[in-house]
């Protein structure tokens, strides 16, 4: 689930995720971290409840679990594009394991792309929401990788 986040607890939530990005790694979770200037708003921060208006800083955290990261071919950023013009300004990081929709072989960010085909939501989307196949297949075949061995 995304959480928003005001400028001083978008910091504190970043720092945990570097501290903890080996415990990250080993859990095969990612966490994507996109921070900018609101163009909607006012939102409220998810730790302290402060008013955080249009135009104002804010940080979106995003946990991804292994079976999501690894299913996912290609993100265009469509939650985050609710949040922020998503045009180059933002500030976007990955923590704990290598996302390949989001990080080329090097590890670094690759630019979000717009996709001009997908119609426009109404409300904003839960990144879930953008690959629902991927996500049922990943489903599907979950709980044969959930079998206790003989
Ligand atoms: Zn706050």
């Amino acid at each position: 689930m995304p959480y928003l986040f005001c400028e001083e607890h978008g910091q504190a939530r970043e720092a945990d995720s570097r501290t903890y990005q080996e415990h990250y790694d080993e859990l095969g979770e990612s966490v994507l971290i996109v921070s900018g200037r609101l163009k909607t708003g006012p939102w409220l921060c998810d730790r302290c409840n402060a008013t955080i208006p249009r135009g104002g800083t804010a940080y979106l955290v995003t946990g991804f679990p292994r079976w999501i990261v690894e299913s996912v071919n290609d993100y265009d950023f469509g939650y985050e594009r609710g949040y922020f013009p998503m045009k180059g300004e933002e500030r976007i990081a990955v923590y704990g394991a290598h996302w390949p929709a989001v990080q080329d072989e090097s590890g670094a960010i690759r630019a979000p792309r717009r996709r001009a085909d997908r119609p426009q939501k109404r409300r904003p989307i839960y990144a879930v929401e953008l690959f629902p196949e991927k996500v049922q297949a990943a489903l599907l075949e979950r709980p044969k990788q959930l079998e206790p061995e003989d």
